[in-house]
């Protein structure tokens, strides 16, 4: 006898859409020196020799369901996000359409391994798979009106506590002007850029630690702009300035050398903003490389977050996680998987990007005098409003 029920609803249609965000800065601040942007738009920090993008992007994607829930998933769309739509649209939305949207984890495994033998399980590959593993969490949410914390075993925190990321000044003393101000609304954590400091890490440390007085958390993003000698060295030095933690320090594939810089310095190592999955977790984890994890929610969607920060956690490590460009879908999720968290001691918190498209999403997220309030409607906790739709291109 088959004893299996029909799901309750089916998978529809998966829409694809990039959203513009534009903004008179580039992200981490001005261009300089030699930095010009090439005919399509993009530049390369001479500092880390990474591309980013004279305007920000998003990838934002709407999943429907038979019974008309929509669910939203956002992914990362800086750089060449038509590779990712590809993926979801030429590939992912042809096994997904008519299955079963509460089988969340069961889709996202699927979908993993369907390409696993040939290399694709990071990437453009797996930023697709965010979205849809977002989406599909939002769906779950709406279909048993609760926020996904609720899903996840229930929100210990209804705030978490937030950090300032980057100073997009084009010079130091309007750098330590801008960490000033928001410390006067109530921000005591920042995180400094290091291709942006200008008169290099000693000098900056010194004038934020100024600035800032003895309280204030100063953390510095290396991008991984230094080799294993010349992170220990330079971490050495500013030893006295009571650094928080060092982000990105040196090349990401260079798993001996970032043990050899954990163990050598004085300071916490973060790493984590660009793995997709456990594996590259564990890879550094497991070697004792890392003190502090920094999972990106548009990399690596709900299911793989929680898998990295449970992973994180049976090893003692705290959790602060990234957040990079977006109109603020993703960003939910990963204060919805924060919230249920016990190691998650903070979360970056995009100051020039998310305060300048809140009116993109209606909600009560909402970032104000040192902390994030999770957002309580069901899904993820967010809907892009009207004002975004306008600002959205079906791919
Ligand atoms: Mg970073």
């Amino acid at each position: 006898m088959n004893t299996k029920q029909e799901p309750l609803d089916k998978i529809v249609d998966v829409e694809i859409y990039h959203v513009s965000l534009e903004q008179k800065t580039p992200y981490l601040g001005p261009l300089i020196d030699n930095e010009k942007a090439s005919t399509l738009g993009y530049f390369v920090r001479e500092a880390n020799r990474t591309v980013y993008a004279l305007k920000n992007h998003s990838l934002v994607i709407r999943v429907l369901t038979e019974n008309g829930i929509e669910g939203w998933g956002e992914t990362y769309g800086l750089i060449a996000h038509n590779a990712t739509a590809s993926v979801i649209r030429d590939l992912f939305k042809g096994f997904i359409v008519g299955r079963n949207p509460l089988d969340v984890v069961t889709i996202y495994e699927d979908l993993y391994d369907l390409m696993r033998v040939r290399g694709y399980f990071g990437g453009f590959y797996h930023d697709a798979l965010a979205a849809v593993d977002i989406a599909l969490w939002d769906i779950f949410g709406k279909t048993v009106n609760q926020p996904i914390a609720q899903l996840l075993g229930g929100a210990r925190n209804k705030k978490i506590p937030a950090y300032i990321s980057g100073l997009p000044e084009a010079d130091i003393e309007k750098r330590c002007e801008l960490a000033v101000s928001w410390q006067k609304k109530g921000f005591d954590t920042f995180k400094f850029a290091l291709p942006m400091a200008s008169e290099g890490m000693y000098e900056e440390f010194r004038l934020l630690r100024e600035a800032l007085g003895n309280d204030a958390s100063i953390a510095c993003d290396m991008h991984w702009s230094k080799s294993p000698g010349e992170t220990i060295e330079l971490i050495n030095e500013v030893r006295k300035f009571k650094p928080w933690f060092f982000e990105a320090p040196i090349k990401p594939e260079d798993v001996n050398g970032l043990r050899q810089v954990s163990k050598k310095s004085s300071s916490q190592i973060a790493v984590g903003e660009e793995w997709r999955t456990v594996y590259e977790a564990k890879a550094r984890i497991d070697h004792q490389a890392c003190q502090i994890i920094q999972p990106e929610m548009a990399h690596t969607g709900i299911t793989q977050f929680m898998r990295i920060a449970m992973y994180a956690q049976a090893h003692n490590l705290v959790v602060i996680p990234h957040a990079t460009i977006g109109s603020g879908i993703f960003l939910a999720a990963s204060l919805q998987v924060s919230a249920t968290l016990q190691n998650v001691i903070s979360h970056e918190f995009q100051h020039s990007i998310f305060p300048e498209f809140k009116h993109y999403i209606s909600s009560d997220m909402i970032c104000e005098s040192g902390y994030y309030h999770v957002p309580t409607m069901d899904g993820i906790g967010v809907n892009p409003t009207d004002e975004m739709k306008k600002n959205m291109t079906l791919l």
